[in-house]
């Protein structure tokens, strides 16, 4: 049987950074990868664009990371987003940065970039063994010695077993099952003593009551600010792009306010998106907004005026909701009602009711409980010579290149030798 000195379980974004490194610093490393081929998640991130990491400083980066981003400081303050943007230029990818410090290859192409990572890794001699799910880890003495899986190539379910003094786990999360992330890592983590914290899918779309969301399906809307109220209290705010679908509310700002959003959900707790549909005007502009046109177009009808307010798909359900009577002219509108389509401008208003499955939650919440985990080499606390690294880890961050960075940041570091 070939000896292996450090066995990758999950060949994502953190098994190949942890595969080709750890072979860069002479040790010869075997990947198993439970699907046909390596790195299917991230071949399909940033929307097929791969949004890499994001050039953030170090603490405003820590500080978008949910529940311990400083766990992280140690790790990034050796492989951050420079040194990774250098490491793809040095495997061949080159680079561009582009709004709010995105990062992402110059040919826009995530397959490629899953391509250049894969040919690294077999380049200086890692063994990617595909088609190979592990089911058990080897433990003598708290020490790890191999794993055990089923390999499934060409149907053959046969049972495999592998040894090595160091296994690093990277098997991701729970999110996007269908790319092979389906949970196997927390089961592995448990059967060797680790506290695998409550996972719950976060960057999500999210289902609303009733139809108001379903009428306007397919509308986008920019520079907007959204609050959340849970239990009447608020609880987060955002600013930027926004969509509505079918089943109710999702695109960037949603997602990430699904991250404080769901677990509310959990607890039953009655929970409000509320969209200021002018957030660029402050109370006293919107009011003379509102006059001005009120005025200039006294004998036009008041849905007629509102095209110039609204998407022309929202102005059936500002009519609903305002109950102002679509044929009452501009110079016939009240104060009152004024007042009345300022504060439905202001809170256009959404009951949040659930929130997509895991097959739409771009990342999963939760995870190993980073207290049992050394933070300067991503070693387990509880068993000598595995590491974690990646997505299965109990951090999260919002989309914008933070996710990629953390699990390609904790791979680096469970890839050097830590003897
Ligand atoms: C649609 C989408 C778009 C995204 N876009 C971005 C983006 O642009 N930027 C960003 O920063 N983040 C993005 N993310 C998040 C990012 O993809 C993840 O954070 C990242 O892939 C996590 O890397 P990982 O290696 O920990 O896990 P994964 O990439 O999920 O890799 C885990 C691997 O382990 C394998 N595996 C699982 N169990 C076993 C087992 N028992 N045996 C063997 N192998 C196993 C899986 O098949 C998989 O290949 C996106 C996520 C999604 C779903």
């Amino acid at each position: 049987m070939q000896k292996f000195d450090t066995i990758i379980i999950g060949g994502g974004a953190a098994g190949l950074m942890a595969a080709g490194q750890s072979a860069e610093l002479g040790v010869k490393v075997l990947v198993l990868e439970r699907m046909n081929r390596p790195g299917r998640k991230l071949s399909i991130t940033g929307k097929g664009r791969c949004n890499i990491t994001n050039t953030a400083p170090l603490a405003e980066f820590i500080s978008q990371v949910q529940p311990n981003g400083r766990f992280l400081r140690s790790s990034f303050s050796d492989f951050f987003s420079d040194e990774l943007i250098q490491f793809f230029n040095k495997i061949g990818v080159k680079t561009v940065i582009e709004r709010g410090g995105r990062v992402f290859p110059e040919s826009g192409k995530a397959v490629e970039l899953v391509h250049s990572m894969v040919q690294w890794c077999k380049n200086i001699g890692v063994t990617i063994k595909t088609n190979v799910r592990v089911n058990q880890l080897l433990i003598e003495d708290s020490k790890i010695i191999g794993v055990q899986g089923i390999n499934n190539e060409n149907g053959k379910n046969e049972a495999v077993t592998y040894h090595a003094n160091k296994v690093i786990i990277t098997t991701g999360g729970v999110s996007y099952p269908a790319t092979g992330s389906t949970g196997d890592g927390y089961e592995l983590a448990k059967l060797a003593g680790h506290k695998v914290n409550p996972v719950w899918p976060s960057l999500v779309p999210l289902e609303t009551e009733g139809l108001k969301a379903k009428s306007i399906n397919g509308l986008e809307l920019k520079n907007i600010k959204a609050t959340v109220w849970i239990d009447g209290k608020k609880a987060g705010e955002d600013f930027g792009e926004m969509s509505f679908a079918d089943f109710g509310i999702t695109g960037p700002i949603v997602l990430s306010l699904s991250r404080l959003i769901v677990p509310a959900l959990k607890e039953k707790k009655e929970i409000i998106f509320s969209i200021d549909l002018k957030s660029a005007l402050d109370d006293k502009k919107l009011d003379n907004r509102l006059i001005r046109d009120f005025n200039e177009k006294g004998k036009e009808k008041f849905n007629e005026i509102l095209t110039g307010l609204l998407p022309k798909i929202l102005i059936p359900v500002c009519l609903q909701d305002t109950k102002i009577e679509p044929d009452k002219l501009g110079h016939q509108i009240s104060a009152n009602e004024r007042k009345e389509l300022k504060k439905w401008l202001r809170n256009f208003e959404f009951k949040v009711k659930g929130h997509r499955p895991w097959e739409e939650a771009i990342i999963t919440a939760g995870g190993i409980d980073t207290n049992e985990v050394n933070q300067k080499t991503m070693e387990s606390k509880l068993v000598k010579g595995l590491f974690f690294a990646g997505e299965i880890l109990d951090l999260d961050a919002p989309t914008g290149g933070y996710n990629l960075q953390i699990a390609f940041s904790t791979a680096w570091t469970a890839a050097q030798n830590s003897d």
